[in-house]
């Protein structure tokens, strides 16, 4: 995600990314926001919807260390984000427990939204090595070597290749309507 855009975040939702600039050796949320900006929309409601809850959380527990966001990541073709919170009672609070219910929230509709435009995308898994979410077109994209987080002119190596031969014996995959 471009720094300006990982900035903005940190700076409306102070709580939720409290741990953004700590040390590595504290958090994995050093590394920023390790998503596609197809996705910025579902991270920035969700990052939402956590503030409001750690608000919450704060007025129960206000001398405690609220719980943040650990880590946001893209992994297998889904939105992950996780919480350092540690419930050592183990009580279940509900506000912490609504916390969770938003990233799987989140996490769902990630599923259905392409990671580099945010138009409706599909999950794609069959078949394939790397579970991606993607629209039709930048599905294709990235079949053939095009990749939105990294250097989008590198060539890929020959396995790519294979897969792409592969790919084109499977049907279509079409979006959900
Ligand atoms: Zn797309």
């Amino acid at each position: 995600m471009k720094q300006e855009l990982d900035d903005r975040l940190v700076k409306t939702f102070p709580l939720t990314y409290a741990d953004r600039h700590k040390d590595k050796t504290v958090t994995c949320m050093c590394w920023g926001f390790n998503v596609s900006e197809g996705w910025l929309s579902i991270v920035e409601d969700l990052s939402q919807k956590l503030e409001t809850l750690i608000q919450e959380w704060l007025t129960k527990n206000p001398d405690k260390e609220h719980p943040r966001v650990a880590q946001v990541k893209e992994k297998f073709g889904l939105l992950r984000v996780y919480l350092d919170y540690y419930d050592s009672k183990r009580d279940g609070d509900p506000t912490v427990a609504a916390m969770w219910s938003a990233i799987n929230e989140a996490a769902a509709v990630s599923a259905k939204t392409c990671e580099w435009c945010g138009s409706p995308g599909v999950f794609r898994s069959e078949k394939m090595p790397w579970k991606k979410t993607f629209c039709d077109d930048h599905y294709a994209l990235w079949l053939s070597g095009k990749r939105p987080w990294v250097d989008t002119n590198k060539e890929f190596p020959k396995e790519i290749d294979d897969l792409k031969s592969i790919l084109k014996s499977i049907p279509k995959e079409k979006p959900a309507s």
